[in-house]
């Protein structure tokens, strides 16, 4: 190599429009045949990368495109594919590639969970029984495609295999090691045939080694990648690591790879480079540009960090990058025409992002002159955006350095607070309630795309809206549920409802990203100071609680779900924009306990995956997660009851954080995993209020009253049965009418039937 090159990692599949999900769900309803989907879907990438061509990055990712996930093209690749889906032999057929994903009516979808600590979703590899060989080459196929189509000589981008094995299904270590030497030939395989087709660059993603390795499994890294090196001497593989800086650095610079792809965003790896230098015979691939989020880069800063790195590593053995797969970002900031040019100014998306790289890596090139006109701009763009009014709330910045140990405290401590709201709501023991939203139907989307079209009035909406609450407040108390909600019937979704509601939050109108398979998001831009307006969530709850007697829990998201599912500024702390989240919703709590709603539920789905990758950050992100939500929910009476909800069952290592959450009840879900979660409460120190969901509501099953029964005493075996309440999983938004009034009820006579039984127990 012998002069710097712009690169990516990956880029994002969905298209401008999300053309692709379009494409995708059409094959799925039966709209359109595979052949016109893989019309569509090449007509797309294929577009992708013209447009990355026309950009001028020099090293151009192929295979990176998906038609679900990545981790699923490398199951198919090889062949692996659970047992119940009754492959055979050869390519996997796309029927089948979907079926592992979405599951069919005869076999249950394989797992998918988080790609690290992104908002991404893959399908979790099944490598129990099955032996695995190459059955497609699919980045040879990616390799071809563009080279002939667009004369692009590509760099194919393959999941490397100590990041695939890491990331299945789990099992013991030594089968670890025998898997990955099982793969090993098979990745050589690969790799041999891309050579032989003529491709120079490979990039192989290892995330993983950003995360511990024990002695054993690093001595496998080892083995597998010299045993690369080995066979295909010719390719200039490049490791690449993203999301946090590289652990055992020492030992991951020195494998045999012609270069290191290292992410300068997140992480300390700077230092590491300081400390440790870079070996003289490799190529590093500098990840400059941040590819988590959306605001433009600081050039200048950039500049800087460009000639900090070049103090180790020579220009002509560099590569300019993003720090991750543009995957995570939106497309282009291009369509957005509705966002104030001040915001728009400061926002880069995946196209703009490249644009920054190229230029860059000119700087490095042809000296920084060449670029200042860009330069410019990127300055004057960012501090229009640092002075505009979005920025300049000094009040806020005031009321946060004046917080005190009393504005994150419940003026009484859980015991005591509890016999006055027990006094208060009078409720059975077990009793009933839901997490939230009720079924979003057909009806109830479309009225509102149509209201936001502004075909039907604000009044006719509301009217909608109040007519849905009626029917539902009626069928809940039908069921005879003890604790109501209003159903989320207004909501779309529980982060952007807030973010277009509090100042500080822009709402994008492209500015979507794939979560998974088909389904894509549009993270809120939280670009100014966060404050409170006016109040979001009360007219809904306060109508809801006029038609009952019985308890409405008022319905938030939390501040730290709010935080994690967002665009974050980045020009202040992270936890500072937290707290000021927190302030907002502290004032809509506070409106809607004045207006007679004093069961209030935070949810907080996501504050489990906000967990920093690095072990060492830990610790400071939970304390700001439970400041945070103190912060949020500590200045009610104590007889308002804060309830919060989360929807994962991995517990055990931050039980004492979710305590110190402080809420007086929490529900959590549970089904899937039942003993898993039972086990985090064994010993017993949780002594606030809590519902374990007694039925799945993923799947349209209604569990029988024996099946939920039996939940519900496995669960009152660990926990009192007067701290125990009763509720399905989570949300109901996704499921039919039908099937969630037959879930409730079957729910509520499961209760009933349990704490019969309870209090003839208590008299005996
Ligand atoms: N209250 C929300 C709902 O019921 C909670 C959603 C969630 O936990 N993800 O939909
Ligand atoms: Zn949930």
């Amino acid at each position: 190599m012998s002069k710097v090159l712009s690169s990516t990692i990956g880029y994002p599949r969905i298209g401008g429009k999300r053309e692709w999900k379009r494409a995708l769900e059409s094959f799925w309803n039966g709209a359109i045949n595979e052949e016109e989907l893989l019309q569509k879907t090449t007509a797309i990438r294929l577009d992708n990368l013209k447009k990355q061509q026309d950009l001028g990055v020099d090293l151009i990712p192929v295979g990176d495109f998906s038609l679900y996930d990545h981790v699923l093209d490398t199951s198919v690749m090889f062949g692996v594919v659970p047992t119940r889906f009754n492959y055979k032999s050869g390519p996997v057929p796309l029927s089948t590639y979907f079926d592992i994903a979405r599951g069919n009516k005869d076999a249950v979808a394989s797992e998918m969970t988080k790609w690290f600590n992104t908002n991404y979703h893959y399908i979790v590899p099944e490598l129990e029984g099955v032996r695995p060989r190459l059955v497609e080459n699919r980045p040879l196929a990616f390799y071809q495609e563009a080279k002939e189509k667009l004369n692009i000589d590509g760099k194919p981008v393959i999941l490397g295999p100590i990041t695939y094995v890491k990331l299945a299904k789990s099992f013991g270590e030594e089968h670890f090691v025998q898997l990955v030497e099982q793969f090993t030939p098979l990745y050589i395989q690969v790799l041999s045939e891309l050579a032989e087709a003529g491709a120079t660059w490979v990039q192989i993603d290892e995330p993983i080694l950003t995360s511990e390795l024990t002695v054993e499994e690093f001595a496998q890294v080892e083995k597998t990648y010299a045993a690369i090196a080995d066979a295909v001497p010719q390719l200039k593989i490049i490791l690449q690591t993203y999301f946090e800086k590289i652990s055992n650095y020492e030992q991951v610079s020195a494998l045999p790879v012609h270069a290191l792809g290292v992410d300068f965003v997140h992480g300390a790896s700077l230092e590491q480079l300081k400390t440790n230098g870079f070996p003289k015979d490799k190529v590093l691939a500098a990840g400059v540009v941040d590819g988590r989020n959306v605001w433009r880069a600081d050039l200048d800063e950039k500049v800087a960090l460009l000639d900090e790195i070049q103090k180790y590593v020579d220009a002509d053995r560099l590569i300019v990058q993003p720090s991750a797969t543009l995957l995570h970002v939106p497309v282009s900031t291009e369509p957005e025409a509705k966002l104030a040019p001040i915001i728009k100014g400061g926002l880069s998306f995946a196209d703009e992002k490249l644009t920054e790289i190229v230029v860059l890596t000119r700087g490095i090139l042809e000296g920084q002159d060449a670029i200042v006109s860009e330069l410019t701009t990127s300055r004057e763009a960012l501090a229009a955006l640092n002075h505009s009014k979005y920025r300049q709330n000094a009040a806020l910045k005031e009321t946060i350095a004046k917080l005190t140990d009393k504005d994150v405290n419940r003026s009484l401590p859980f015991a005591e607070r509890i016999k006055v709201q027990e006094a208060r709501f009078n409720l059975p023991l077990l009793p009933t309630t839901t997490i939230g939203s009720l079924p979003q139907t057909p009806e109830v989307r479309q009225t509102r795309s149509k209201w936001r079209k502004g075909d039907i009035t604000n009044e006719a909406y509301e009217q909608f809206i109040k007519d849905q609450i009626d029917k539902w407040i009626a069928i809940q108390e039908e069921i005879d549920i003890d604790v109501l909600v209003h159903g989320e019937f207004e909501r779309t979704d529980m982060v952007e409802y807030f973010g277009e509601k509090f100042d500080g939050f822009a709402v994008s109108e492209f500015g979507w990203v794939q979560s998974y398979g088909s389904r894509c998001v549009k993270p809120p831009l939280i670009l100014g100071d966060v404050s409170f307006s006016e109040p979001i969530t009360v007219k809904e709850s306060v109508y809801a609680q006029s038609l009952t007697t019985k308890p409405v829990k008022g319905m938030l998201t939390g501040p730290v779900t709010i935080l994690n599912w967002s665009f974050v500024r980045d020009d202040i702390p992270r936890y500072d924009v937290l707290n000021q989240i927190a302030l907002a919703l502290r004032e809509e709590i506070e409106a809607l306990e004045t207006n007679g709603i004093r069961m209030i539920q935070v949810d907080e789905p996501a504050l489990r995956e906000g967990l920093p990758l690095d072990q060492r950050k830990r610790e400071a992100y939970l304390e700001a997660a439970v400041y945070a939500f103190r912060l949020s929910t500590s200045s009610v009476q104590d007889d308002t009851q804060i309830h919060t909800h989360m929807c994962y069952s991995e517990f055990n290592n931050i039980i004492d954080s979710i305590s110190a959450l402080d809420a007086d009840v929490i529900s959590i879900e549970t089904s899937r995993s039942h003993g898993e979660i039972i086990g985090a409460f064994e010993d017993n120190t949780y002594d606030k209020e809590i519902g374990l969901g007694v039925y799945d509501i993923h799947s349209p099953r209604v569990p029988s009253k024996e099946e939920m029964i039996q939940n519900i005493n496995r669960a009152l075996k660990i926990i009192q049965p007067t701290q125990f309440w009763i509720n399905p999983d989570c949300g109901l938004k996704t499921r039919k009418e039908a099937e969630t009034i037959e879930g409730l009820k079957v729910m509520v006579e499961a209760a009933k039937e349990v704490r019969a039984s309870q209090l003839v127990a208590a008299k005996g």
